[in-house]
Order: C-alpha cells, then sequence, then structure tokens
C-alpha cells in the first residue's frame, strides 16, 4: 500500500536490518529497540492492524503465530521473550500495517 513504511520495508524500498523472508512475512530489527533484542514480525499483506482481521486471513495468522517460537529461539531469544502488539491509537500503534513485536534479550 502507497505511504506504508512496513510496505515499502517488505518491498525493499527502504533499507531495514532483516532477519528473514519467506512467502508470507518478513523479520527485521526495530529501529527504536525497546529491549537488547527486539524484532518485527511483519506479514507481506498490509492489513492495518488486529482490528482489520477476518476469517480470510486464518492461515495466515496461524503460520505466523506458529513461527514465532522458531524465530525466537534463531535470533537470540531462547530463553524466554515478549509478544506484544499494539493495536488502534489507545493500544499505542504507530505504524497501521499488523505488526508483532518479539522483544527480549536481557
Ligand atoms: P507500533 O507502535 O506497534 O506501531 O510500533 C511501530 C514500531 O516500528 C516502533 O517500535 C518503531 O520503532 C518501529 N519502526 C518505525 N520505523 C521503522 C523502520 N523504518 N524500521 C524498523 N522499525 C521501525
Ligand atoms: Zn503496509
Amino acid at each position: 500500500m502507497e505511504d506504508c513504511i512496513f510496505c515499502k520495508i517488505i518491498a525493499h524500498q527502504i533499507p531495514a536490518k532483516f532477519l528473514e523472508e519467506n512467502e508470507d512475512f518478513v523479520v527485521f530489527h526495530d529501529i527504536y529497540p525497546k529491549a537488547p533484542i527486539h524484532l518485527l514480525v511483519v506479514p507481506k499483506q498490509h492489513i492495518a492492524s488486529l482490528n482489520d482481521l477476518t476469517a480470510t486471513h486464518h492461515d495466515l495468522i496461524a503460520k505466523l503465530m506458529l513461527s514465532l517460537p522458531g524465530i525466537a529461539a534463531k535470533h537470540g531469544l531462547e530463553n524466554g521473550y515478549r509478544t506484544v502488539i499494539n493495536t488502534g491509537a489507545g493500544g499505542g500503534q504507530e505504524i497501521y500495517h499488523l505488526h508483532i513485536h518479539l522483544l527480549g534479550g536481557r
């Protein structure tokens, strides 16, 4: 989607520190880390927020959630991690392209 910073990162139009990419999602480092390890797991499909999910996203979301432990284990979070999804203005969402924060490494 035009003017979406995460769509531009996914399209490699603006740089990010990529860790993983597959047909469904990308993983890159948060530019302003709030923990020693702070990753963002971002579906390639532009979905604005958790509130915009529908039944059509069922398989994608299942894949995403099931991938998190493996992503965490591969990138230094094998001792545990925090997962965060901010939703809407009251939830502190800044970028309206669905993403899961993976935080840890203390
Ligand atoms: P949220 O508040 O859940 O929408 O979080 C957006 C996150 O994206 C914040 O933690 C930002 O630090 C991060 N962020 C913003 N711009 C970039 C970027 N260009 N590359 C990587 N992370 C970014
Ligand atoms: Zn987007």
